[in-house]
């Protein structure tokens, strides 16, 4: 335990329902379920107010995305972050939290903290150490917001009276504020729940039917036989579906394709459709090829292509899908063939690897529910939601951060 307000009680003590005003309560004036990126922030700010905090978080650390992310250097933020680039059913609501807390904020935060950081690409911020600086600063500052932690605390119930009644295995809280901060359904190994989503239901708001997204694609058939035997090649492609594309590495997997490029499609794909690969962007295949016939028109096909892609992938798709013969034996209808296979190479996922690996779940907390400046809900004076719990999800990049810091920041001037 992080604190010295011990909230914990006998587990079988509470046989009858406590009373709001039991003076053997806990009370604070502020709860905050989750102690995830947006939770700590939220309860870092609400700290600073004066407030009295609690966090509950079930599981054994704070912060455990935030420890596994970027590959355990964290990509906290993206310097680009413009609030169109946030999928939601109501695109115009992360506008107000994402320009009162920007990217400049928390790189000031992780400046006062003397953590050093490096652009990896395309305005992505990460630590040049490592991710567990990231949650030892939100847990200094939280400390020295007095802000209390309690660990493997598993909520049973809210109810409303005078405040929030929360019931924990470790005895009831009574909080004025609730701030629900518990993300959403990616790696429910990591203790990932679909409890927002209750909460919010329990309390009249909508949730927004949800999936995984930042999510590898999987396959079936010949696909993944080829996606096999190609597993570890990577290529630089443009992935587009349903009037997305990006511009990024497409990776072969064993069990079908991932890759950035990949991975930010697949928020943007729904079971059925296809993805289009182009995996020479920029590039103009046919002109090329036209000019190689009479420049080398004895080569073959494929060693013309294995200079512009991995010749792993040459030879594999050449056993199904390439013509194998010269230059000089290539008829205009094979080069467009040839030019469409590689530009336009339709793939039909079987699906996705789902919220085992997915980086973030789409959907979530309807935000007409909320209110846009304080993440309040509407009709329950009290109630927060942030982060991702709420239907506000961001691509590949540290937006997601972004989005949970920003929202949490906003959150906390409020509970
Ligand atoms: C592998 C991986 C890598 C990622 N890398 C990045 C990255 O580099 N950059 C980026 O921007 N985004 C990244 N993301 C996404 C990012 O981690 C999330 O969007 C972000 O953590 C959401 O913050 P949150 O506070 O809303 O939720 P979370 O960070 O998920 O925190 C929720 C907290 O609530 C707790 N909780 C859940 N249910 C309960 C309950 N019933 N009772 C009590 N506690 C509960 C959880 O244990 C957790 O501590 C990554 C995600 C994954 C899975």
């Amino acid at each position: 335990m992080h604190s010295s307000h011990p909230v914990a009680h006998d587990p079988g003590a509470a046989k009858t329902p406590p009373h709001h005003n039991d003076p053997g309560l806990e009370r604070y004036d502020v709860v905050v379920i989750g102690a995830g990126a947006a939770g700590l922030m939220c309860a870092i700010e609400a700290g600073k107010r004066g407030r009295r905090v609690l966090i509950l978080e079930h599981a054994d650390k704070a912060g455990k995305k935030i420890l596994i992310s970027g590959g355990g250097r964290c990509n906290f933020t993206n310097l680009h972050t413009t609030p169109d680039v946030y999928q939601s059913q109501n695109r115009s609501f992360c506008v107000s939290a994402l320009t009162r807390y920007r990217p400049q904020d928390f790189i000031a935060l992780v400046e006062k903290h003397h953590i050093p950081y490096h652009e990896k690409k395309l305005g992505q911020l990460f630590c040049n150490g490592s991710a567990r600086e990231i949650v030892r600063m939100l847990l200094d500052e939280a400390e020295a917001a007095n802000v209390t932690i309690q660990l493997y605390c598993r909520v049973t119930t809210i109810r409303r009276g005078d405040g929030f009644l929360i019931e924990t295995n470790m005895g009831p809280v009574v909080a004025d504020s609730l701030a629900i901060a518990t993300g959403g359904l990616s790696i429910p190994q990591m203790g990932a729940t679909g409890f927002a989503y209750g909460v919010a239901r329990q309390f009249g708001l909508n949730v927004v039917p949800t999936r995984p997204g930042l999510v590898p694609f999987t396959s079936r058939g010949q696909a993944l036989e080829l996606f096999r035997r190609l597993a570890g090649v990577s290529i630089p492609c443009t992935a587009s579906c349903n009037d997305a594309s990006f511009t990024e590495n497409l990776l072969f997997t064993h069990k079908g394709i991932s890759g950035p490029a990949i991975l930010q499609v697949s928020s943007h794909w729904q079971e059925g459709e296809q993805v289009h690969i182009d995996l020479l962007p920029g590039f103009d295949l046919p002109a090329h090829l036209k000019e190689q016939q009479a420049a080398r028109p004895k080569a073959d096909l494929k060693t013309i292509l294995s200079a512009l892609l991995p010749r792993r992938f040459v030879e594999a798709m050449g056993e199904t899908s390439l013509p194998d013969r010269a230059m000089n034996q290539l008829s205009p209808k094979d080069i467009s063939t040839v030019a469409h296979r590689l530009k336009d190479w339709s793939i039909s996922p079987d699906g996705t690897e789902g919220y085992r690996t997915a980086e973030v779940t789409l959907g979530g907390v309807d935000t007409t529910g909320l209110s846009s400046k304080t993440l309040g809900a509407s009709g329950m004076p009290g109630l927060f939601f942030v982060g991702e719990a709420v239907d506000v999800t961001g691509p590949l990049g540290g937006y997601n951060f972004q989005w949970a810091w920003a929202s949490g920041y906003c959150a906390g001037q409020y509970v």
